[in-house]
């Protein structure tokens, strides 16, 4: 600890500031949505700017190396925590409150200790105590935090709150306990020990918020590259990978799959008639339907405008064909959508195809259901179809319904 003096730790923690503190802001600006990066820019600018004062020590007047760079520093930490909370979106009204009292006391006792009586043990083990206090609450809310689960750094961000906690709570011991220490810049290892913890609470949280942030944004990615905004079912692009991936090992185990493919009878009378907002609301009530009626392996998926497809694995066709004519029926049940004076009710025609293990590829599964959805349309809509090369299997079935 002999070679880590205070002078070269407050110059490496202004660089460290400033890098840390242009990130932040760059972070903040090109992703507005997440809060809590503008005060950790500002917090690692004050953090830098309160250490260079520090390390000035000797070459500038004490009120501005004593007393305004301790003020910057818990500042800057004040507001780094407020940062994390805002990003957690946790509540910070309480330590809204707290900080600016914890602020001006420290601010008073430090006069106090500086002027009327020169005291550098006492001026330590006030700032030491306030920034343990801070960063004790801070690890406490950070590994407390209830949307913990997509904050993966969680537990690095909070250990480095409480070691830095702990190591400025013996730096209060030692002063305590310690002689008097006549020169701050001569002040040894603990007090070196508690730059660096407040170092590298600097470092983790900007590693650990921006990480964060990058996985949440990857997973708004993921979401919207598959879900389908206005139904909130896959869209067309995911129901292709599934389909790919399921036709494939259905052919693999020699399990039956099939497909449903749905359209709703006569939509664009519907959108000239009622409006395109009532028509989202009937595509919206559809999916709701049809999602309420599946089976926990099945996939639905919105194929396009009023097309809808349903992929059910290590389903036979007379069971797809069951299932088809069920949803048709739930499909044509009255009153689709009420609002004043709008009632109505839709039918959806429906073309069924099952691969019983042939070798064909999931494209042409989905161009035998869309040739059986073309019959269905043709014999008058609000019916389900097989494709052709199965009907003379499904003729009985057929009858049932
Ligand atoms: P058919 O029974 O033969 O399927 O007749 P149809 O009127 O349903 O078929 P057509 O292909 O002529 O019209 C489909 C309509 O679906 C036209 C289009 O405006 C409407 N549509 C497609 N996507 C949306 C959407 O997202 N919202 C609304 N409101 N309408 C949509
Ligand atoms: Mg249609
Ligand atoms: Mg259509």
């Amino acid at each position: 600890m002999e070679g880590l003096d205070v002078r070269t730790l407050a110059l490496t923690n202004l660089l460290l500031g400033l890098f840390l503190g242009i990130s932040s802001f760059v972070f903040a600006r090109m992703h507005p949505s997440f809060r809590g990066f503008r005060s950790l820019g500002y917090s690692y600018f004050l953090l830098s700017f309160g250490f260079v004062l520090l390390g000035l020590r000797q070459y500038i007047a004490d009120s501005l190396s004593i007393i305004v760079a301790n003020f910057v520093i818990v500042f800057g930490f004040s507001l780094l925590i407020l940062g994390i909370l805002r990003f957690l979106k946790c509540d910070k009204h309480v330590f809204e409150k707290i900080y600016p009292v914890l602020l001006v006391v420290m601010l008073i006792s430090f006069v106090y200790f500086t002027y009327v009586q020169n005291n550098v043990n006492a001026r330590m083990i006030i700032a030491s105590a306030i920034l343990a206090g801070l960063s004790c609450y801070a690890g406490y809310k950070v590994i407390t935090n209830e949307n913990r689960k997509m904050f993966t750094f969680t537990r690095l961000l909070g250990f480095s709150f409480f070691c830095c906690t702990f190591i400025l709570i013996l730096r209060v011991y030692f002063a305590l306990v310690g002689p008097n220490v006549e020169n701050f810049m001569e002040a040894g290892g603990i007090h070196a020990m508690s730059l660096i913890s407040l170092q590298f609470v600097t470092i983790t949280s900007c590693f650990a918020l921006t990480i964060s942030a990058s996985q949440q944004l990857a997973q708004k990615l993921a979401v919207q590259a598959t879900i389908d905004s206005l139904t909130n079912i896959y869209n067309r692009r995911a129901f292709d990978e599934f389909a790919q991936k399921s036709v494939m090992r259905a052919q693999r185990e020699q399990s039956p799959i099939s497909i449903i493919l749905m359209d709703i009878d006569l939509f664009k009378q519907v959108n000239d008639k009622y409006g395109h907002q009532v028509g989202d609301k009937v595509l919206q009530e559809f999916s709701a339907r049809l999602k309420n009626s599946l089976r926990q392996y099945d996939i639905l998926a919105r194929y396009g405008g009023e097309e809808f497809t349903l992929l059910l694995p290590d389903t036979s066709t007379k069971t797809a064909m069951i299932i088809a004519e069920k949803l048709r029926d739930t499909i044509a049940q009255p009153v689709f959508y009420l609002e004043g004076e709008k009632q109505l009710s839709v039918t959806a025609s429906f073309g069924v195809a099952t691969n019983k293990g042939e070798s064909i590829d999931w494209q042409q599964l989905i161009s035998f259901a869309d040739q059986a959805l073309y019959q269905a349309k043709a014999s008058g809509r609000n019916c389900v179809k097989l494709h052709s090369a199965e009907v003379h299997v499904m003729t009985n079935i057929e009858k049932q319904h």
